[in-house]
């Protein structure tokens, strides 16, 4: 699973203002928020599961990494796991922010259920650390965790990239109890329409990268964040990435992150208490 949220985010925009702040639940708070700190990868490879997927950037990643003879990709893009990397947080006693399995999807259809269990022992002995883990296979997420309590230091999202996948996700998410709950709204395909935001703590909303990359319409971004704001939902607007705010093709750079002026950097308040700093 590709983390299109992989932006460290230390501090927010200077072109924060009044009206974006507004919407935070603390904004005051001192904090010095980092989205993801390292990628953890016990797994590797993955399969297409929506149309999300097409230019999945993690596939092009295995090509390079086996000809550059990396473990796990010893067939390419070929699910696998890789025990190897399996303690290696366990190793490290700083608190950080894992975004787990950035080049895989931890809820594959492959990943066999006693790993799975390897995983969760390992994120239940390091209570120092954050893991973020992002899913497009929310069935198979909801049907391993609602068996089990989800350690605290998990943060659980899913993949909204088009109303007919993505939005079921949503509702298997919501009844999971995890302390955050996020939405990955990357790439966005077409407008999503109307949103049961309940139980959500965070829309993350981006459009997608590279010279393949399908435009993203800046009324759909707006819909997402007006329902975000109706229902007090965090809403944190990425980047427009290869097609621009006006509709035009050019370098992600230079697209940039502004909605209509402004940088949207919202936190939930869980989150920012979270990384307050003390
Ligand atoms: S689920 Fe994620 S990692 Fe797997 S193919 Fe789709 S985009 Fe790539």
């Amino acid at each position: 699973m590709k983390s299109n949220i992989s932006a460290t985010v230390g501090s927010r925009s200077k072109s924060s203002n009044k009206e974006e702040t507004s919407n935070l639940k603390s904004s005051k708070m001192k904090h010095k928020i980092e989205w993801t700190e390292k990628t953890w990868n016990p797994s590797a490879g993955c399969t297409k599961v929506s149309s999300g997927c097409k230019n999945c950037y993690a596939e092009t990643m295995a090509t390079r990494l086996q000809a550059m003879g990396v473990e796990g990709y010893e067939n390419g893009f070929e699910f696998n796991t890789v025990p190897s990397r399996l303690n290696e947080p366990l190793r490290r006693k700083k608190p950080t922010v894992y975004f787990v399995n950035s080049m895989s999807d931890t809820f594959h259809e492959d990943m066999p259920r006693e790993y799975l269990d390897e995983i969760f022992n390992v994120i239940e002995q390091t209570p120092q650390h954050t893991y973020q883990i992002l899913t497009k296979r929310a069935n198979r997420m909801y049907d391993y965790l609602s068996q089990r309590t989800i350690p605290r230091n998990v943060w659980l999202g899913v993949t909204v990239d088009n109303r007919k996948e993505g939005l079921p996700r949503i509702d298997k998410l919501r009844n999971l109890q995890a302390s955050v709950l996020f939405l990955s709204v990357e790439p966005l395909l077409e407008d999503l329409g109307e949103i049961n935001l309940a139980g959500i703590h965070l829309a993350i909303v981006g459009g997608e990268s590279g010279h393949k990359a399908r435009p993203m319409e800046k009324d759909w971004v707006l819909n997402i964040k007006q329902q975000c704001e109706t229902d007090g939902i965090a809403f944190f607007f990425k980047q427009w990435g290869t097609w621009g705010e006006d509709g035009i093709k050019r370098s992600k750079k230079l697209n940039g992150k502004e909605l209509d002026g402004k940088v949207w950097q919202q936190y939930p308040e869980i989150i920012e208490q979270q990384f307050a700093v003390k």
